[in-house]
């Protein structure tokens, strides 16, 4: 089955902020910058007619960033309660439905060991790791309910590159459910994934496309060149960034 993913405006700019205070800013307890952060994708979803085959789409409408998640600098760990205390809530006020999960891929220019740092971005710092993956089998292995059969899944992999460069931003390549854009000198690849289980239980990739008309157009991403300052390793310190206007 095809599965389209649409990101909205909003819920692009609520994962960019969410994902870059978790990166940026230091926060209470840490000793370090570029911490993971999770939440869930809040939207619709629904099945069509395509070509006589059935196709998914999920409408991701906004995006809500898990305060109870255990944020570390190279993984984090959602509380199960939260998704589904936000369900509910969704469902009172709105016919809106938490319909995926999210967290981020943040790494540390200095800690990246390959010299070609944005080709490892490319071919590895934005795919899922293999602890996410036996992650999402739990989560899949857990849905009892006959139509929650696909777990979508996003990423956002961000990294504070040397200079700004634009080189590249759009779809990456060969892959239509991932997106490399800048927003000042950090460079972010958005990553949306629906999976699912083979019939001996291990976990599958579905074809998942990607769609986002603010990412399409560049409208806004383009302009952060020049307004949104640069994101930089503070002064004697290895771990702790800052953001300069
Ligand atoms: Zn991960």
């Amino acid at each position: 089955m095809k599965h389209y993913v649409e990101v909205s405006d909003q819920a692009l700019v609520q994962i960019v902020m969410n994902s870059l205070e978790a990166f940026v800013v230091l926060h209470k307890g840490r000793k370090r910058s570029g911490i993971e952060m999770h939440g869930v994708l809040v939207g619709y979803k629904d099945e069509h007619e395509e070509d006589t085959q059935t196709s998914k789409q999920y409408k991701i409408d906004f995006f809500s960033p898990d305060t109870s998640a255990v944020m570390m600098p190279d993984h984090c760990i959602p509380q199960a309660e939260s998704e589904s205390l936000k369900n509910e809530v969704a469902r009172c006020f709105s016919d809106f439905e938490v319909i995926g999960a999210f967290h981020t891929h943040p790494y540390l220019y200095t800690e990246i060991k390959q010299d070609d740092k944005l080709d490892f971005m490319r071919k590895e710092g934005c795919h899922f790791s293999d602890e996410d993956m036996d992650f999402f089998t739990a989560k899949l292995l857990n849905n009892s309910q006959e139509d929650e059969n696909y777990q979508l899944e996003g990423v956002l992999a961000v990294f504070n590159s040397k200079k700004y460069n634009d080189k590249r931003d759009g779809r990456l390549e060969d892959e239509d459910n991932v997106f490399e854009f800048s927003v000042g000198n950090l460079k972010c690849f958005l990553r949306m994934q629906v999976f699912s289980l083979d019939e001996e239980g291990a976990i599958q990739e579905e074809e998942t496309i990607l769609k986002c008309s603010c990412l399409e157009k560049f409208k806004y991403i383009g302009k952060s060149f020049f307004d949104f300052g640069r994101i930089k390793v503070k002064d004697n310190k290895k771990v702790i960034l800052e953001h300069k206007v």
